[in-house]
């Protein structure tokens, strides 16, 4: 049809076009065949050709071309000048320039809708307010985040997999209306960009030439496909036949005669027998693997050597030419070569090969011209497609050549006259060159009453026609094209047309009409069906609503004709079995699987199309519904199983994995249906009409009867021994429609099997069944064939298989059954289970006139009627051992017909009834542990959880929200504690857990505010009440109270009892409980069933609660009696009656006695009962009354206690970022290892030892720096990030600079000797190893010494001398303990190489020399404590309490320097060692905290110094500079208004200078001429800023000095917790009071502590301060940032990132990525903040860090996974932990944005990562989370990991409270050590401590380290040896990507050579990159 309305032109203006297309063949360029390499250069003149013809032709004038391209410089006169510059490169007009295309911000779409494919690395958006549904998205172009504030937006970032166009504008998309942003940008950016946009968008184009060029180029390319058969999978095999069986016969004239006929041909190209221009092109297939092609290629001889490159050309093309010549004899034997192997060959002529690349330039030409940034060209130019693709050729093809012709000359037999379809078979058009008629089916009215079991007669329908359009015809040549080609058409047709308002329904109505013929090339006609064209239209066209409404029309019958198409396939793999056709796995071969790619697109449209219906009763009108049912009952019973006895299987099959996932797919399909009915409401004549039809399909199946107890028909079938099937999708479906209407109505729809006659419902009175009436009121009418039984038997089968293969009845199936059953049974999503239930529950009720046939047929089934009556003892059952088990199973399935009610529940909305499903399954997901939001989603069903909202409110009002407190844990969900009381563990609720166990959970929660005994707690039945439920079900219970069933009851409790087993009591117990409810809510509270009392069920109740305490446990024993009480105070005398019967009075007596004494009278008569409990009642309330108060606040004091404990249970094992640092006890000299206390031996403690990131220098003089006060830890939440140049130009250079290193240690104390040899065992080296204790990465060790106590009183600040030697009394070590511990010493300071290479390489005394190293390191680790202790608040006040572990470092640091010093004695002078880095041409020394190394080193090795004068030096010489230098510096023009007015605005007013200070400033400044001129104020305030900026940074250095003094008190003092205090005071306590300090004050008071001053300004303006000694005072001293040092400042929402990049101001590392500011792949370094991009080789990190930034680790933040990736250089090894985000439900991580929920800056867990990178301790961070795997990357100097592809899932951080994460992560192995072997005897004792296990990776280790001591002799790894790459070659390909699991990797290295055994070996060159 012509939909467009307007017909095409006649006869086109430019004919001129298409005789040039026709042409082409005969340019001289593209004439002759020729070798691979000019056929490149052909490529490229053939592309320009092309394109410059085909815009030359779009516009009337040349020079209008300027109008699409800007940039184009040549200006062409005539078309010839175009066409003759098809050589030149640098004529390509029409190349874009992205910089030109950005600049101009094009990307409007004004109009229409965008239909943007997504590029790769790009976000695709989409919003869960806004978007009708998940395939709704936008693109980075359109998506406006102003539309979307407070929306859930989630994203994928988009990849080769992903395909997809942008929604923008597509109001049916979207259900609020959206406000582009590409408009946005244009209309916000004001009067300039209008200026600049102007030009470019008022030219107009002309659309009737657009549309001849289009209508012309397609013709040509529909007609040069028409004629190409070659390709198609139905001809190519016979054409390569045919040409063998000529070249056998050596008939050359027919062979020339055959390929001409086959060749294209237009006028320009006639059939030339002379020409003999012949190329074989290989086609691209899914069957073979790369080497395989490879092979067969060589086989072909191609003429191009480089194999290689032609497979790929293959793999990305589709195709390649093999070889072309110019006498097609020298191609025959490579073109049949190359197809022996399989792979697809066509032998085509030169000139139809450059006709078919002609085409797909045409294509590639399209796509071009749909990216050209003008908006006005593209309204116009993809309307002209839409127009041209919707419409026919007007009869051009027809008029063509036809492809029948050489099909009937050569291969008549494809073409039997006789068959309909014969065209649409061979997928070529028929004799008109028209599409062919399909496969349509419609069903006749005669097929509308009933479902027949096989299929329903269908007709064809009459008068069937196609709109021919090119669109059709392109849709049906899909399978001929090329794969890349095939990806282009779609490419240009998917997203203009399905973004188009006008051309979208054409396009969907084109695409349904021949969607039987695509389908069905899909299936049988296609080389590479993954590729189909199909897909992308279903997903693009079927999920939109109109489109939807135009399928499901009225009367043309779409929908029947689709579903029809779809079982047409799945037909022809079934086969009728009992009667039923049911669909049979594939058996045939079939390479391509392209039969199941075509059965699971069938089913996806047909569900999507169900999912899109705009009216429920469309679905059930009875074509349709017929329709979609005929398709679902293939799969009905479609896999059966049998069970196996003998042998066990050997070899488990898996047939059954399609048959779970089509029949999944169907479960789907029907969920769809009834989701559509439910939530849309239906009409109830048609619902029951529905449930009529399907009784026609399953009510009469004939079936085999036996006769039980003479009159009782059951159903004749064994699960044991038949074929059984377990999966029934129409049951389930059944069920669905049943639950949905009244139950009377639906009994009588299936009863009368006429659902127009109904009588009316009878009128019931209350407790008379109405179904009972009915039946008696309508016997006569009953269809007699009529047995539930028939229906119900099915479900049934399927739950005895379940319990059978369960209890491991079926094991000899092998496991394969068990994955099955269990996946059948316990999937939510499907609700088989509680289907199969709710059948069976009708069974009982409809069947209610003979329900001990009911009963009887459930014995039948369950195998347990011939115990039942007598004929099988208990224990010699069918079952036998495993009887227990199943009857446990049989009492669960008989409680839950009992007690599941909830498709019974009668609800006041649908609304109201969904709540209450959202909740039982919340309640039964949560009672066990509290979860996390996502892991909560997971267990609950996906049909209860999309609409979250819903979720969301019930999830508050039933649990308590648990924040997380850890760094990686998450926020939980509990369940309230009221709600125990309404989880019942029986129910189906609770499947996956076992009764008892959960019993135990859900009485511990009753029992919690109570003292009693768990186990006295009675757990309640849960029954819905027969109010609340349709009254059709009413009797329900009525058959637990069948004479029959409580026989059942009693032999089972008998059985208990007879073998004292009590493995099903507590279920039987729990039912009989059920029963006795059920028979209160049905017939009064006092009622309790008789048939209880005429067995004497009592007596065994008796006796099970006398039974001896082994044999039942108490909570069965405490059941039973509440039962037999029950029964009691129900039945007095009777069941006193047969108690006394049973046992004599004498034991009665006793019984009543006993309960007697516990205060429980079993006689009293009801009368007295009630007062009784009124009186209790009473009592209770007044008691309730009083204690109110105090009973609320014990409660919650409780919760809140309970709370704590749980908390400290959860994080066990993670970093509590709330508590302080734990208390370690004083001094504790054990051996991690031996756990000896051996005095004598020397102790170590591991260490890590390396450059910080935190020094970072200051600008005095900027009053922002200095004035911002410490006030804790604080974020700006704008997350912009200004690069700070100096800071990271300095980080970079200086930043490995030796002299920057500081220390960290976990302390934990080693024997030196232990350590040495741990470090051999494990093959560590000393530079490299973890913790033996807690797997902290450490790269030396400290020698540790004991302090001891003295009487010596040490005045620390006053003593005048080296603190280094006089501290020694201190210390244990005296002069012999010295003499021993020496040698270590030695060993200690090489390992490390004195802890400064170049030191240890030039200085010629070493070892005296390491003392003055470590006192540089031991001031930077004062100086990055001191740092850290800026995040506190109140920092001044607190910086020096607690924090036991660093000051343990710090001190342990200054025992080894004290302990150097007693050894090697003072350093010396040290002049030369810093002139080193004074030499380097440094502006300023590496280390920025110069004035306290001074002060260190001074105090430690100054031969008369004190502390206090030194620190008096050092402030008095750092005024002096500073001071001046700040004058100096001080830019005075700004300074004077605008900056103070900055001043003003943002910070206090600076302090008053002090008048001393002020006129030593206003002194100095008479040395710089430019504060001649300015004013007295102007000079205060100067002074004012410099006096305080000179105090703010002075008092870092007096805190470091305070910590300094700290630490030396701890070595004077034994006792760790004496309070330090100097001058009388207790420093750590009352250093600031509470009233607070001024700075002034501040600075005041340290001085005076530290020194005999008592203020700066005294030491400041002393003229001339008078030393004791020879003092050199320090000069040159850099300035020091005095503010917070912190990682980069992030957004305060996560989602910003990723919904609006852009407005957060961050600096791309490298500035020429492509396309960056679109792509969403980026991570933020979080030391710099700087933006880097996802490399190829993923090595974006390593590079960031070793090229740009601190190299020794860092943080990276990556935004779109809401996750930190902390990365460690050496060695080279990375850790994944969540972001410091946490969403509304306190999820963190991936979860966290997963739903696109708001996600938050949480500014503790931030704090507590710059806590953990200030402190240096990510790599111990690192290293404690990798566990093992990082002892692999030490060994393997982190290589190992390189080949992994995606570690990711492996190293990421686990949450810490839920233990049974699905996402795969790594083994967090803590402190099981599986690594020593028991070979060594001593060895073994002595690490007895240690989880001892033969060292299985050993082997794998030993090779690693005999390459290492190769490579580097044992050296530190510094040596700069790059053991990467030479390395890749020597492993075997087990190593690849697999690094952590060493076990596997060992097993394998044990049957390879060894890899390393020649490693002389460099001859191997051929690289094995095949990986
Ligand atoms: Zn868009
Ligand atoms: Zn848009
Ligand atoms: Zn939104
Ligand atoms: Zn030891
Ligand atoms: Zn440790
Ligand atoms: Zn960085």
């Amino acid at each position: 049809m012509d939909a467009t309305g307007t017909s095409a032109p006649g006869s086109y203006p430019q004919d001129s076009l298409r005789s040039f297309l026709h042409a082409i063949h005969a340019e001289p360029a593209f004439r002759d065949v020729r070798g691979p390499t000019a056929r490149i250069e052909l490529d490229h003149n053939l592309k320009r050709y092309v394109f410059k013809a085909l815009y030359f032709h779009c516009v009337a004038r040349s020079e209008d071309l300027a109008h699409l391209f800007p940039e184009m410089t040549t200006h062409y006169p005539t078309f010839q000048d175009v066409r003759d510059t098809y050589d030149q490169e640098d004529t390509d007009f029409y190349r874009l320039y992205s910089s030109d295309m950005n600049a101009r911000h094009s990307f409007k779409h004004p109009g229409r809708n965008c239909g943007r494919k997504f590029k790769v690395g790009e976000p695709l958006y989409r919003c869960h307010e806004c978007g009708f549904d998940d395939t709704c998205v936008l693109c980075i172009n359109c998506f406006n985040p102003r539309d979307h504030e407070n929306h859930h937006i989630y994203t994928d970032i988009c990849s080769d997999f992903t395909t997809g166009i942008c929604d923008c504008g597509d109001e049916e998309a979207w259900k609020a209306p959206l406000h582009c942003k590409a408009d946005e940008s244009e209309a916000g950016s004001g009067s300039d960009s209008e200026s600049a946009a102007a030009p470019i968008d008022d030219f107009e184009f002309d659309a009737s030439r657009i549309e001849s060029v289009l209508a012309q180029a397609f013709d040509y390319y529909i007609d040069m496909f028409n004629q190409n058969i070659e390709s198609l999978p139905t001809f190519t095999k016979d054409i390569t036949m045919k040409l063998r069986e000529l070249v056998q016969e050596k008939n050359d004239a027919e062979i020339k005669q055959f390929l001409s006929d086959l060749k294209y041909r237009n006028p320009c190209l006639t059939r030339d027998l002379d020409n003999d221009n012949h190329v074989v092109m290989i086609y691209n297939d899914e069957y073979h693997n790369y080497s395989q092609a490879t092979t067969a290629l060589r086989q072909g001889i191609p003429d191009n050597v480089h194999t290689d490159i032609l497979t790929s050309k293959i793999d990305s093309e589709g195709r390649a030419m093999l070889k072309c010549a110019d006498n097609v004899d020298e191609l025959m034997a490579g073109f049949f070569a190359v197809q022996t192997n399989g792979l697809c060959a066509t032998l085509i002529s030169w000139d139809e090969y450059i006709h078919q690349e002609a085409c797909k330039y045409i294509i590639q030409w399209i796509a071009h011209s749909l990216s050209i940034p003008n908006a006005n060209f593209q309204t116009v130019f993809r309307d002209t497609l839409g127009k041209v693709l919707c419409s026919s050729s007007n009869g051009d093809l027809q008029r063509g050549p036809r492809a029948t012709d050489v099909v009937n000359k050569y291969f008549p037999n494809k073409l039997p006259e006789s068959y309909t379809h014969r065209y649409l078979d061979q997928s070529i058009l028929d004799g008109d060159n028209k599409i062919p008629v399909g496969y349509h089916k419609t069903l006749p009215e005669s097929s509308l009453d009933a479902i027949s079991n096989t299929i329903n007669k269908t007709e064809p329908p009459k008068n069937k026609t196609y709109a021919n359009t090119r669109l059709q015809c392109l849709l049906y040549f899909d399978n001929r094209f090329w794969k890349r080609l095939r990806k282009d058409i779609q490419n240009i047709i998917v997203p203009t047309l399905s973004s188009s308002l006008a051309y979208k329904p054409v396009f969907c109505e084109q695409v349904v009409e021949i969607f039987n013929h695509i389908t069905r090339q899909v299936a049988y006609m296609d080389r590479e069906p993954q590729l189909t064209a199909l897909r992308e239209c279903v997903v693009q066209l079927f999920t939109c609503p109109t489109n939807a409404k135009m399928i499901f029309g009225d009367n043309c019958g779409y929908f029947i004709d689709i579903v029809w198409s779809v079982i047409d396939i799945f037909v022809d793999f079934s086969k009728i079995e009992n009667g039923s056709l049911v669909w049979q796995r594939v058996q045939k071969t079939n390479p391509t699987k392209s039969y199941g790619i075509s059965l699971k697109q069938g089913l996806y449209t047909i569900e999507t199309l169900i999912s899109k219906v705009d009216d429920a009763n469309k679905l059930l009108r009875p074509a349709e519904f017929i329709s979609v049912v005929t398709l679902c009952k293939l799969f009905n019973s479609a896999w059966k199983i049998k069970r196996k006895e003998g042998e066990h299987v050997l070899h488990e099959d898996q047939y059954f994995i399609p048959y779970l996932e089509y029949t999944t797919s169907i479960y789907s399909i029907i969920q769809t249906i009834v989701n559509a009915l439910v939530n849309e409401g239906c009409d109830e004549a048609l619902l029951l009409n529905a449930i009529r039809l399907i009784n026609t399909f399953l009510g009469y199946k004939s079936l085999t009867y036996k006769l039980v107890h003479d009159s009782h028909e059951v159903i004749k079938f064994t699960v044991s021994t038949d074929r059984v099937a377990y999966m029934n999708p129409i049951h389930t479906f059944f069920s669905f429609l049943i639950e949905n209407v009244p139950l009377i109505k639906a009994y009588e729809t299936i009863v009368y099997q006429d659902s127009s006659a109904l009588p009316p419902v009878p009128l019931t009175s209350d407790n008379v069944d109405p179904m009972i009436v009915f039946k008696e009121q309508y016997e006569n009418r009953v269809s007699q064939n009529f047995d539930f039984l028939k229906i119900s038997d099915f479900a049934l089968r399927s739950v005895v298989l379940c319990s059978q293969i369960d209890v491991g009845f079926w094991v000899r199936n092998g496991m394969s059954v068990l994955h099955q059953t269990s996946y059948y049974k316990n999937n939510p999503e499907l609700n088989t289970y509680s289907r199969d239930i709710h059948l069976n529950q009708l069974a009982f009720l409809w069947e209610i006139d003979d329900t001990p046939r009911v009963i009887y047929n459930l014995l039948d089934r369950w195998e347990l009627l011939d115990w039942f009556d007598g004929n099988a003892d208990f224990k010699e059952t069918v079952y036998q051992d495993k009887i227990f088990l199943i009857v446990q199973h049989f009492i669960a399935f008989v409680y839950q017909i009992l007690t599941e009610r909830q498709f019974f529940q009668t609800f006041e909305s649908p609304h109201e009834k969904k709540m209450s499903q959202i909740k039982n399954a919340i309640m039964y997901s949560l009672y066990a542990k509290p979860l996390s939001y996502s892991k909560l989603l997971r267990l609950v069903p996906d049909y209860l959880t999309d609409n979250t909202s819903n979720f969301d409110a019930a999830l508050n009002e039933i649990s308590i929200f648990k924040e997380p407190r850890g760094l990686a844990d998450n926020g939980v969900f509990k369940l309230q504690e009221s709600l125990y009381s309404k989880i019942d563990p029986l129910r189906v609720s609770n499947l996956g857990n076992e009764f008892e166990g959960s019993a135990a959970i859900i009485k511990k929660h009753l029992n919690k505010n109570k003292k009693n005994d768990d186990n006295s707690v009675i757990l309640q039945p849960q029954l819905v009440s027969v109010k609340h439920m349709d009254e059709g079900a009413s009797q329900l219970g009525a058959f637990t109270r069948h004479p029959i069933f409580a026989k059942i009851i009693y032999k089972l409790l008998q059985v208990c009892l007879d073998n004292e087993d009590g493995t099903f009591l507590n279920e039987l117990l729990h039912l009989i409980h059920g029963i006795f409810k059920d028979d209160e809510q049905a017939n009064g509270k006092s009622s309790l069933p008789d048939a209880y009392l005429s067995k004497p069920i009592s007596n065994l109740l008796l006796s099970i609660v006398n039974s001896k305490s082994e044999i039942f446990s108490e909570s069965i024993t405490s059941k039973a009696d509440f039962l037999l009480k029950k029964m009691i105070s129900k039945r007095t005398e009777e069941v006193f009656e047969s108690l006394v019967a049973g046992f004599g009075q004498e034991y009665v007596d006793e019984y009543k006695n006993k309960k007697m004494s516990e205060g429980v009278n079993l006689e009293e008569t009801e009368r007295e009962r009630k007062r009784r409990l009124a009186k209790k009642h009473q009592a209770k309330l007044m008691a309730k009354f009083n204690n109110q108060q105090s009973k609320f606040m014990k409660e919650h004091e409780n919760e809140f206690k309970e709370k704590d404990k749980d908390d400290q249970l959860e994080e066990d094992g993670d970093v509590d970022m709330t508590a302080e640092e734990k208390t370690v006890e004083a001094e504790d000299f054990t051996c991690s290892l031996c756990q000896d206390e051996d005095d004598d031996a020397m102790f170590v403690v591991p260490a890590y030892h390396d450059h910080t990131p935190i020094f970072k220098s200051a600008d005095i003089t900027d009053p922002d720096q200095f004035l911002s006060k410490w006030n804790g830890f604080t974020n700006h939440d704008s997350g912009s990030v200004r690069l700070l140049e100096e800071w990271y130009t300095d980080l970079k250079d200086n930043g490995q600079d030796n002299t920057r290193k500081v220390f960290v240690s976990c302390n934990h104390h080693i024997h030196y000797g232990c350590f040495r040899r741990y470090i051999q065992k494990k093959r560590f080296s000393t530079t490299a190893f973890i913790c033996p204790l807690c797997q902290t990465f450490s790269n030396c060790v400290v020698p540790v010494q004991k302090s001891i106590s003295t009487t010596n009183e040490l005045e620390l600040l006053t003593y005048e001398g080296p603190m280094s030697v006089e501290l020694n009394d201190y210390i244990k070590t005296d002069a012999s303990l010295m003499n021993h511990i020496e040698p270590s010493l030695v060993q200690i300071i090489d390992d490390c190489q004195s802890f400064d290479k170049n030191f240890h390489k030039s200085i010629k005394n070493p070892r005296a020399g390491v003392a003055y190293i470590l006192a540089g390191n031991w001031a930077n680790t004062i100086s990055m404590f001191e740092i850290a202790s800026r995040l506190d608040a109140n920092s001044n006040g607190v910086f020096l309490a607690g924090k036991e572990q660093k000051f343990k470092t710090l001190k342990n640091m200054l025992i080894f320097i004290i302990t150097l010093v007693q050894a090697y004695g003072l350093p010396g002078n040290m002049d030369e060692y810093d002139s080193e880095y004074k030499s380097e041409n440094r502006t300023e020394p590496a280390y920025l905290n110069k004035l306290f190394q001074f002060i260190v080193k001074d105090c430690l090795f100054h031969e008369e110094s004190s502390v206090q004068n030194t620190i008096v030096a050092a402030i008095y010489a750092y005024a002096m500079e500073f001071f001046a230098e700040f004058l100096h510096r001080n830019p005075f023009g700004a300074l004077l208004d605008m900056e103070w007015q900055h001043i003003e605005e943002y910070h206090a007013f600076p302090p008053q200078a002090p008048q001393a200070i002020a006129s030593v400033l206003s002194h100095k400044m008479g040395f710089f001429s430019k504060y001649n001129d300015i004013s007295e104020e102007h000079k205060i305030r100067v002074s004012n800023l410099a006096y305080t900026s000179f105090l703010r940074h002075l008092i870092p250095t007096l805190r470091r000095c305070l910590i300094m003094m700290k630490v030396m008190q701890l070595v004077v003092s034994d006792v760790d917790d004496e309070p330090f205090t100097l001058k009388d005071m207790n420093i750590e306590s009352d250093l600031i009071p509470d009233e607070g300090l001024s700075l002034r004050e501040t600075a005041d008071k340290m001085v005076s502590l530290l020194t005999n001053y008592s203020s700066v300004e005294d030491i400041v303006t002393k003229d001339n301060l008078y030393f004791p000694y020879d003092q050199e005072y320090p000069k040159d001293i850099p300035h020091e940032f005095c503010g917070l040092i912190k990682l980069v400042d992030l957004s305060k929402y996560l989602n910003t990132y990723v919904t609006d990049t852009n407005a957060i101001d961050l600096v791309e590392e490298n500035m020429h990525t492509r396309n960056s500011a679109n792509r969403l792949d980026f991570k933020i370094c979080l030391t710099c903040g700087v933006k880097i991009h996802v490399r190829s080789d993923r090595h974006e990190m390593s590079r960031h860090l070793a090229k740009h930034c601190f190299k020794s680790f860092g943080a990276f933040l990556i935004p779109n996974s809401s996750e930190v990736c902390l990365y460690l250089g050496h060695p080279p090894s990375f850790i994944y932990i969540s972001a410091p985000y946490l969403n509304s439900h306190g999820e963190a991580g991936r979860n966290a944005m997963k739903r696109g929920d708001l996600t938050t800056l949480n500014l503790s867990r931030y704090e507590h990562l710059n806590r953990l990178w200030i402190n240096n301790e990510i790599p111990g961070y690192i290293s404690r989370v990798m566990g093992d795997e990082f002892r692999m990357s030490i060994l393997s100097n982190g290589f190992l990991f390189t080949f992994n592809r995606d570690p990711r899932a492996r190293r990421r951080v686990p949450p810490t409270n839920e233990d049974d994460s699905d996402e795969n992560f790594g083994e967090m192995s803590g402190e099981d050590d599986d690594f020593y072997s028991d070979e060594d005897g001593e060895e073994e004792n002595r690490f007895r401590n240690m989880n001892g296990q033969p060292g299985e990776v050993r082997d794998f280790f030993q090779i690693f380290e005999t390459v290492r001591n190769a490579m580097d002799n044992g050296e530190n790894m510094e040596g700069g040896v790059d053991l990467t790459t030479p390395f890749l070659q020597l492993f075997g390909p087990q190593f690849r990507g697999q690094g952590g699991d060493g076990d596997n990797e060992e097993d394998e290295q044990d049957n390879d050579a060894n890899p390393f055994q020649d490693p002389e070996n460099p001859d191997n060159d051929e690289p094995r990159t095949s990986w």
